[in-house]
């Protein structure tokens, strides 16, 4: 039905059929907003369709369309199947004219009439003629200031029919024609109008930020008028069925007395709070109660609900599923479900994993905030709109918040008087928005709810000065470009930075239950990616089930051990050199005699001293190295007790670890220069590269001529080093298990520190699992060699300790020969786990440094590719070779362990694909477990009700 009929549409023909009081009203499909796209024109037959509906609304109404006696006023509203709030366009009081405005005015009353009269024209002006709002405004504040009224309800009749005089003028010069007294031709081109709107661009841009399709088109809902501007008997309102911060099970919401719908949303006049009804309208409070109760039992869902009060008479006007914030959704998810509301299942598909994103994202440190205070930081407390902690600079005007956001991808806080739909392509751009007018349902609270971004609104303390681009709170001010910081959870302004913490996983209790649910349903596991730890002791704590990938080199990276990586790295080549010398000199010793012999042995004697020379130097440091990892991997051995961890041996090409060349290039040159005058140097040092060689060569020697000719040296011979393994396509070239091939002293090395930490584990009583991962196998061959070489390392270590450990031994999948040669490499693997970095990489071509920054993400726009491949699995590409692989890798081994640790085990989609495909687990990044979690389940629930819901 809300494909045809569009949310709202649905909607109002739901609560039509409860018997709610609806005004009579239809709705024009989306099917006919589609054919309008396509053609300029109306379907044939639609419009006597729209003529036999108005008269169906006159006969219930008692009123008729343009009638001069007893007229009849309508709307037309947007809405489509997918919510878009604000984003399209509606024109109201529809049918006043010269004549009917009198009719009006005798029968309601004349103010009232003449009001509504202004406002028809200004909206029918700015939405079907495209005239500027600004200019209606100008001429509506000039009123206002002759007349000395504050508010546009001050204003009396003859300043009502002079605005209306005024307006009629304006409309003819900007359009070239009188504004139009045929009702029947306003309804036409209002319907035209909002069809039209769905191709806006805030609709457009909207679409294109939450992925909604473009294709579906807007319904259009005509509908009688009821006013809530009648005298102080009438009103207009939002409301919540449930609080949309906390998500308790109360009416939140708000109410504007003696006002139309738009002044709520827009954010005008600061309205009251729906709870104050209680008191002050206690009949209509229950009333609204009853209905919010009635409307949530029969949708099953939060709503969201428009009301109009005409004298007294409440009027429902819109009811739509609610789109609460993060925490707020989890609670109501898990309420509904005690309440017998909805299924456990039913409660999980309603939370996304981007809600779980949000619930972890970083938040103001308490001490920071209280610090910020003591400190004069503190500016202004607003309505705490939509929750979670932003920073950036400020942004005044929605255009440069896109810009700094968008393109310069700077943090931005966009700061408004008030949003209007216009300004949405700039609040999809910031970090945070801050307003200073508006309630809990205005423009900016609901629009960044539903996107997620923080939002202070309704802050009335800071006075905005667009023209001057700066806010004033008191006497401090800040400006265009200064950072400011927001809580949207408490409502507070700070000026500044303020710093955040991470989320506290251990106080979430509501989200770890559903959660705890997720765990009942889904059939994927979820492991992490954890180098070290603290991370593995993170996972553990987010409910990791095992360790995915811990990636050995980045032990290596750290500084007290750089200097042994390097020794080690310039000595590797040499060695091998050398060593492979003495090997061909021994194999021509055997058969050697005489003079040859002795000459073969002075040979040997020289080659060995070198080769012990280069053995401390190279063989010390694997030793060193060695040491430092075992206590590494007894840290995350012993953390991950009685789970799984994949301990995946050096990847990276060995020049990652040392200096980069042209770095390395100047410094030399550099410091040949200064050999000459060494004071000259240091006067001329201006950038901080410079002062870091400075701070180098003063450590290096007593005085600057002693440092420089002690780091020069140095700094050459790692410069050749460097030139000697630089790679054109490093990604292609020496790593992976290639190096260990080449090196095997490296991985013997990685691999006896891993068992002799797993011993000594065991030893202690400790249940260890431990995983030895080989990276970038493409050959079965590669594979075969590595493991033979590595489980003969494995078995001299269990042997001198005396105790055998159970281990596994396996492969990534990272590169596409691995994929289609699955069933020979699983031969010599218990497991595999695709490396879809690489493997995207690989199988797309594309590098992914440059490919993100220079075409990708253009690609992505102009929809060549449907996704970022390296966020969301190439289903047609990459995913085919994973099915194939893991369909030919267990036909040979049928209890083959396959999972993935590239990123895509983070991402919810992908989650759902390696579900599909049959992989036992997805391992992600600590923080991406609980989101994992959840995924998992619903790939495992969409799987078994594929078309449960018509979402
Ligand atoms: C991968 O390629 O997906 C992977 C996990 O390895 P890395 O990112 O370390 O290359
Ligand atoms: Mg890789």
């Amino acid at each position: 039905m809300r494909d045809l009929l569009g949310g709202k549409g649905a909607g109002l023909a739901e609560m039509t059929r409860l018997d709610l009081p609806v005004p009579p009203g239809f709705t024009i499909t989306t099917r006919a907003c589609n054919a309008y796209t396509r053609t300029g024109r109306f379907p044939p037959g639609m419009w006597k369709q729209v003529e036999e509906g108005l008269s169906a609304v006159e006969a219930k109404g008692g009123r008729k369309f343009g009638d001069p006696a007893n007229p009849l006023l309508v709307s037309v509203r947007s809405g489509a199947k997918l919510s878009m709030p604000g984003m399209m366009d509606t024109v109201l009081n529809l049918g006043l004219t010269d004549a009917t405005v009198e009719a009006l005015a005798t029968s309601a009353n004349e103010r009232f009439a003449w009001d509504a009269y202004r406002r028809l024209i200004a909206m029918f002006g700015r939405i079907v003629k495209d005239i500027n709002g600004h200019r209606f405004e100008t001429v509506l504040e000039r009123h206002k200031e002759k007349a000395s009224a504050n508010k546009d309800t001050d204003l009396g009749v003859p300043e009502l029919k002079a605005i209306v005089a005024e307006f009629k003028d304006l409309y003819r010069r900007e359009v070239g024609e009188d504004f139009p007294q045929d009702p029947i031709h306003q309804l036409r081109e209002s319907v035209a109008a909002v069809f039209r709107s769905w191709n806006g661009k805030r609709a457009v841009d909207y679409r294109t930020f939450n992925k909604i399709p473009h294709h579906l088109g807007t319904a259009a809902n005509v509908q009688m008028m009821v006013f809530g501007n009648m005298g102080p008997d009438s009103g207009t309102g939002v409301a919540f069925t449930r609080n949309q911060v906390t998500g308790a099970k109360e009416l939140y919401g708000e109410y504007l007395p003696n006002a139309q719908g738009e002044d709520v949303v827009a954010g005008i006049r600061t309205p009251l709070k729906i709870a104050e009804l209680r008191d002050d309208q206690p009949e209509l409070y229950a009333t609204l109660l009853r209905v919010g109760e009635l409307l949530e039992n029969h949708f099953r869902e939060v709503q969201d609900i428009e009301f109009t009060v005409e004298r007294g008479k409440l009027w429902m006007l819109q009811t739509r599923a609610a789109k609460p914030p993060a925490r707020a959704t989890v609670r109501i998810a898990l309420d509904m479900v005690r309440e017998g509301l909805i299924s456990k299942e039913e409660a999980l598909l309603r939370v996304e994993p981007d809600h779980v994103i949000h619930l972890l994202l970083p938040q103001f440190d308490d001490k920071a905030k209280s610090e910020a205070k003591k400190s004069g930081r503190f500016l202004a407390r607003g309505l705490n709109a939509s929750p979670g902690a932003a920073m950036g600079i400020v942004a005044f005007d929605p255009d440069e918040a896109e810009k700094l956001g968008r393109d310069e991808r700077k943090p931005v806080i966009l700061v408004r008087v008030e949003t209007s739909p216009d300004d949405v392509h700039g609040v999809l751009h910031s970090k945070g928005v801050l307003t200073a007018r508006g309630g809990a349902t205005s423009h900016a609270a609901v629009v960044t709810r539903g996107l997620g971004i923080p939002c202070v609104a309704g802050c009335e303390e800071i006075q905005v000065d667009y023209d001057a681009a700066e806010f004033r709170v008191g006497d401090k001010v800040v400006r265009r470009g200064e950072s400011l910081s927001i809580d949207g959870s408490t409502g507070e302004v700070f000026a500044g930075a303020i710093r955040t913490i991470e989320p506290d996983f251990d106080r979430e209790v509501e989200l770890q239950n559903l959660l705890a649910w997720a765990d009942e349903v889904r059939s994927l596991q979820v492991w992490a990616n954890a180098d070290y730890p603290r991370d593995a002791a993170r996972a553990r704590k987010f409910g990791a089930q095992g360790i995915g990938l811990d990636r050995t080199e980045h032990m290596f990276m750290e500084t007290d051990r750089l200097p042994i990586v390097h020794e080690m790295i310039l000595a590797a080549p040499e060695y091998r050199k050398v060593k492979r010398q003495r090997e061909a000199l021994a194999k021509q010793l055997e058969t050697a005699t005489n003079d040859r012999r002795r000459d073969l042995e002075a040979r040997v004697a020289e080659v060995d001293s070198r080769l012990e020379d280069l053995s401390r130097r190279y063989v010390g440091s694997l030793d060193h190295l060695g040491r430092m990892q075992r206590e590494d991997f007894v840290g995350i051995l012993r953390e991950m007790a009685g789970l799984p961890v994949i301990i995946r041996l050096i990847d990276p090409p060995l020049h990652e670890f040392l200096p980069r060349y042209e770095t390395l290039l100047v410094q030399v040159t550099k410091l040949r220069i200064a050999r000459e005058d060494p004071e000259a140097f240091v006067r001329a040092a201006t950038s901080e590269e410079d002062r870091t060689l400075i701070a180098e060569v003063r450590k290096a020697g007593s005085d600057l001529a002693k440092g420089i000719e002690s780091l020069l040296p140095r700094k050459e011979r790692l410069l050749e080093a460097v030139k000697g393994s630089r790679e054109t396509n490093p990604m292609l070239g020496l790593r992976g298990c290639r190096l260990g091939i080449m090196f095997p002293e490296i991985t013997e090395m990685q691999v006896r520190a891993i068992f002799e930490a797993a011993c000594r584990l065991k030893k202690e009583g400790v249940d260890v699992r431990p995983e030895i991962m080989i990276p970038l196998v493409g050959l079965p061959e590669e594979l075969r060699i590595e493991r033979h070489a590595l489980e003969d390392e494995a078995k001299k270590v269990m042997e001198r300790e005396g105790i055998s450990v159970a281990y596994k031994f396996g492969t990534m999948i990272e590169i596409p020969r691995a994929a289609l040669v699955a069933d020979a490499i699983a031969h010599h693997a218990e497991f595999f786990s695709f490396g879809t970095n690489d493997l995207t990489q690989t199988t797309m071509g594309y590098s992914r440094d440059d490919a993100e920054p220079k075409f990708l993400l253009d690609y992505v726009e102009q929809g060549i590719l449907p996704h970022n491949p390296f966020q969301t699995i190439d289903r047609d590409g990459v995913g085919q070779l994973m099915r194939m692989c893991v369909q030919k890798g267990r036909k040979v081994r049928r209890d083959l362990e396959v999972g993935i640790c590239g990123e895509h085990g983070g991402d919810p989609r992908s989650i759902a694909f390696c579900h599909e495909i049959g992989l036992n687990y997805v391992s992600c990044s600590p923080f991406r477990v609980p989101v994992a979690r959840l995924a998992a389940a619903h790939a495992k629930l969409r799987q078994e009700a594929p078309r449960a819901k018509d979402r």
